[in-house]
């Protein structure tokens, strides 16, 4: 085991963080950004700026970010090394052309719900013709995370009544929980539940539209996104380009992340009102504290329908008992 430490310029570390998003080692160690884990090496990103890396060949994952151009848009595919395992996607798909794509006629997919205790996982893709981007933008589109739920309803809403095609699905608890037990990742969940949606866009449009270029919001390196895909027998489709905060660059992906966060809103709405309270977003204290007045009223098998019981949360609850 040998290991390399170079200091990166913040902007790199942050591309970094992205870049290993769904290889995450969680808590970090004090003192850390991140620590995420691959086949090669442990990276463990610094606040000093110094970022270790160690493993079995922590070379090749350095080198990937060795000489990288912090001005680039390119996370994904920092330096053409043909040594690197890094994604070696077919020449359709891509991360530098997403920014061209964002600006005509393309579909964008975002989920809600992944980072929250209670309730479901949501997903939505949304197709937007060219013409309509300014429009969208007008009327308030923009990532769902800056905006109040309260508006989230409004928005959804005018688009709905400007009729843009959209899919969205809904993965609940019970769901949810069967298939984190049977081995499936977040990730894993995450990049089917796009897919689904995706697919579903595409067949309601294609018969005007042709191949429309996609754009995902990207929560993993798009080969593990791919190769979730595969381990289902599926495949990423032609022109889909990853990118990271998507929802700032495309509109679609915008406006897929608020209807995701309508939905995830709406069915955390009907949860409570079945449990008689009101579920708190997010994973925090106050969620494990909420954790420990259902189980006492309803018991702990109530969890499997109304969380996702493989959060630290579950655990942490027990001191509230
Ligand atoms: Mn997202």
């Amino acid at each position: 085991m040998s290991h390399i430490t170079e200091v990166f310029a913040d902007e790199i570390i942050k591309k970094m963080h992205y870049f290993y998003a769904d290889q995450l080692i969680e808590p970090a160690p004090n003192g850390a950004i991140f620590r995420a884990k691959t086949d090669d090496a442990t990276i463990t990103a610094y606040r000093s700026k110094k970022v270790l890396f160690q493993g079995r060949n922590p070379e090749k994952e350095a080198r990937i970010w060795q000489g990288f151009d912090a001005s680039s848009s390119a996370p994904t595919e920092p330096n053409s090394d043909p040594t690197s395992q890094r994604p070696n996607l077919s020449s359709n798909t891509s991360v530098n052309k997403g920014m061209t794509v964002v600006q005509g006629t393309h579909i964008g997919s975002d989920e809600s719900g992944t980072g929250d205790y209670f309730g479901p996982v949501t997903a939505c893709a949304v197709f937007v013709h060219a013409e309509q981007i300014d429009m969208l933008r007008s009327i308030g589109i923009q990532d769902s995370k800056a905006i109040k739920d309260d508006t989230i309803k409004t928005l959804a809403g005018q688009l709905v009544d400007m009729k843009i095609p959209f899919a969205s699905v809904v993965l609940r608890n019970e769901k949810y929980n069967t298939l984190q037990r049977s081995g499936w990742s977040q990730g894993k969940i995450k990049a089917m539940l796009h897919h689904t949606v995706l697919e579903k866009v595409r067949e309601q449009t294609k018969v005007e539209n042709g191949i429309v270029p996609i754009v995902i919001d990207q929560f993993c390196v798009p080969k593990v996104y791919a190769s979730y895909l595969r381990s289902e027998g599926l495949s990423i489709p032609d022109d889909t380009h990853f990118m990271t905060k998507a929802e700032t660059h495309s509109i679609a992906v915008a406006a897929a992340s608020v209807i995701a966060r309508l939905r995830f809103v709406e069915e955390m709405d009907k949860l409570s009102e079945e449990l008689g309270q009101t579920l708190i977003k997010g994973a925090s204290q106050k969620v494990d504290k909420q954790i420990a007045a259902i189980i006492r009223e309803y018991g702990v098998g109530k969890l499997d329908a109304v969380a996702k019981v493989h959060f630290a949360n579950t655990k942490k609850a027990e001191k509230w008992l």
